[in-house]
């Protein structure tokens, strides 16, 4: 019997008068069916979440930071099905699953040790004569609701990037998954609703998309937390310009191997990370390695090498232990990265290997002699297809790599210290990874883009600043 999962409203097991199905992107069957909020429902929860925002804001650190550490214990209890969930609905190799289950358990004990962090600061106002015999207490405190929207290639960690610094900070977060990928999210519920978080104060709502407009549009939800395309992103950004709203959007990350990295070993390792790296996910993470920027020097060696890896990668179905390539998310999506391939092929690019699709699946595939008008030179593949692109020096890869309207990370593979920092300096994007791939990701650090690729910052610590605001009191004559 199919097993139709409820959601969570205020805390609680709901269902609604409608569902639908979930299907593995591998095989076509069905995961399970997901019931859909009515419009009735999503209002309850709304006002329940507007209704607890002073009482969460308001609970003690140590409850908030026990949920957390409630959430880390049974994450990791449940993780070999948790991550076998996330094989099912998203069609991500298992080995690649039980990483994101494992990097999700370290969000929230992140966010369990962030929450016991001291909160503030004092600040001395003496330095001007109008300040002399006043000081300032700066804490910060929740803005409100959160609005959390997920996307599907990370289908528990991303959402666990949203919901640990709400709870964390003590605002009430209403999570929306996304539609291809929501029963992970559903199965946290079932952890966080072991918690005495107070009612109200989270809520997991598979809501259809085109009900989303009035949910982003809804006063009682002053801060969105968006992880998504940027098509989608900017949309809802320029809808609501009045609230707090923060976008992790898309990117063509760049892998940069410089004329300095080109020892045996070193062109081994590099190859080795890019082809992991383009392929991880089936392409589908936003820093998945899309350009891969060679001095000319060692880009002949690189390409061999790279080649010869990605061949070897094993694809098929996700649930075997040794695949590391599975399907996309779904054929069309398979379809999309199969007709941009073929667009960059009849303007003049090379497949070096790959190039086929069957379903859902597409073959991890490289590309050379890309044409700078091909749509695969400037969009974000979100799929297994790697560009090679030959350069002379640290000036042109560094102006090739700013060349685009996404900044999100960079990988540059160089052993010179100096030209670590200029990376750092000059590259136009979120972060900048030296010695390995764009695709490295701790959940600690700050993460997030320029340009297209976003505004605001994830990283448990930083989506904490992002969902509080600094209030001052100042202290006169005391
Ligand atoms: P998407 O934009 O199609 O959907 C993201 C979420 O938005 C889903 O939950 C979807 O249901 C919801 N949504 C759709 N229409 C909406 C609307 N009108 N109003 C409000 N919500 C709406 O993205 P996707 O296909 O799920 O994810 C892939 C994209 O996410 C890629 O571009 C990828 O690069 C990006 N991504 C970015 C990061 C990051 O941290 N920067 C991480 C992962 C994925």
């Amino acid at each position: 019997m199919t097993t139709t999962h409820d959601f969570w409203l205020a805390g609680r097991r709901a269902n609604g008068d409608s569902d639908f199905e979930v299907r593995h992107p591998f095989d076509d069957s069905l995961v399970g069916k997901v019931s859909v909020p009515t419009d009735a429902q999503v209002e309850e929860a709304v006002a329940a979440a507007a209704a607890a925002a002073p009482v969460f804001a308001a609970t003690p650190a140590h409850i908030r930071a026990a949920a957390l550490d409630h959430v880390v214990k049974r994450l990791t209890e449940r993780s070999e099905e948790v991550a076998r969930l996330i094989t099912a609905e998203n069609g991500k190799p298992v080995k690649w699953a039980r990483g994101e289950v494992g990097r999700a358990i370290s969000v929230f004990r992140w966010a369990a040790e962030e929450a016991r962090r001291t909160n503030g600061e004092t600040m001395r106002l003496d330095t001007d004569p109008g300040g002399v015999g006043r000081f300032a207490v700066v804490r910060k405190f929740p803005r409100g609701v959160v609005l959390g929207i997920a996307p599907f290639n990370f289908p528990l960690n991303l959402v666990a990037h949203k919901v640990a610094p709400a709870i964390a900070v003590g605002a009430p977060i209403i999570l929306k998954p996304a539609p291809a990928t929501p029963i992970s999210a559903l199965v946290l519920g079932e952890i966080l609703a072991e918690t005495d978080l107070p009612a109200g104060s989270w809520s997991i709502l598979p809501v259809p998309n085109e009900k989303m407009p009035a949910l982003v549009q809804d006063d009682r939800l002053p801060v969105i937390s968006f992880t998504g395309s940027d098509k989608v992103g900017y949309q809802i950004m320029d809808s609501v310009p009045r609230k707090h709203v923060t976008l992790e959007l898309g990117g063509n990350a760049a892998a940069v191997v410089l004329a300095d990295w080109s020892s045996e070993a070193d062109i081994e390792w590099a190859a080795s990370r890019i082809a992991t790296f383009s392929n991880y996910s089936a392409g589908q993470s936003c820093i998945a390695v899309q350009r891969v920027i060679a001095d000319a020097s060692v880009y002949d060696a690189l390409v061999e090498k790279v080649v010869a890896k990605v061949q070897a990668q094993v694809t098929g179905n996700p649930s075997d232990e040794a695949t590391d390539v599975g399907p996309l998310v779904d054929e069309n999506a398979a379809k999309r990265v199969e007709s941009w391939v073929e667009d960059a092929v009849a303007k003049g690019a090379k497949v070096l290997t790959g190039g086929t699709r069957e379903g859902a699946a597409y073959a991890p595939t490289v590309l050379a002699e890309l044409p700078a008008d091909a749509i695969l030179a400037t969009a974000e593949v979100f799929g297994p297809v790697l560009s090679l692109h030959k350069v002379d020096g640290v000036d042109e890869a560094f102006a090739a790599v700013n060349d685009s309207k996404y900044g999100l990370q960079a990988g540059v593979f160089t052993h010179d210290l100096q030209t670590a920092f200029r990376a750092h300096r000059e590259l136009q994007v979120g972060g900048v990874i030296i010695g390995d791939a764009p695709s490295y990701r701790a959940d600690q650090m700050p993460y997030g883009g320029v340009k297209d690729s976003g505004v605001g910052r994830e990283g448990v610590k930083y989506a904490m600043g992002d969902f509080t605001y600094e209030r001052v009191l100042v202290l006169t004559g005391i």
